[in-house]
């Protein structure tokens, strides 16, 4: 498997609206677009940064990912996201070293990309997110 790039780095914000005054007015970044990821009930924030991507997440219903990691640790950096070229391939490559998969198959996430997450457990507490865009 190799990983081309940070892909972006994924933070858990209760509010965008609360949020984007932060990347935007204080950091200075610029706000590339939203989306609203039923699947995953978020909704995303991106603002691109030198080839990678800041991606804000809000979530949009109790029992998402993301408002329950807010109900334990709080707003902040939640997850960094590795593109590669064939997530296919890399995830039967780290399913064969024994490495625990949360996602077993790719699923669809914000920009039409195909992403998986491998477990924490098998990453040192790191939650890595995958990513393969077209
Ligand atoms: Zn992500």
């Amino acid at each position: 498997m190799k990983i081309e790039k940070l892909d972006h780095v994924g933070i858990a914000v209760e509010k965008l609206d609360s949020a984007l005054p932060i990347w935007e007015g204080v950091l200075g970044m610029v706000l590339a677009g939203t989306e609203e990821v039923v699947e995953q009930k978020v909704r995303t924030a991106f603002l691109p940064l030198g080839g990678s991507e800041i991606e804000l997440l809000e979530p949009t219903d109790p029992e998402s990912p993301i408002a329950k990691f807010i109900a334990a640790k709080g707003q902040g950096v939640q997850h960094l996201a590795f593109r590669v070229a064939d997530l296919d391939a890399a995830l039967a490559e780290l399913k064969a070293k024994g490495v625990r998969l949360i996602d077993e198959a790719p699923r669809r996430g914000a920009g039409g990309a195909r992403i998986a997450f491998l477990h924490p457990k098998s990453t040192g507490g790191v939650l890595i997110e995958l990513c393969e865009r077209g």
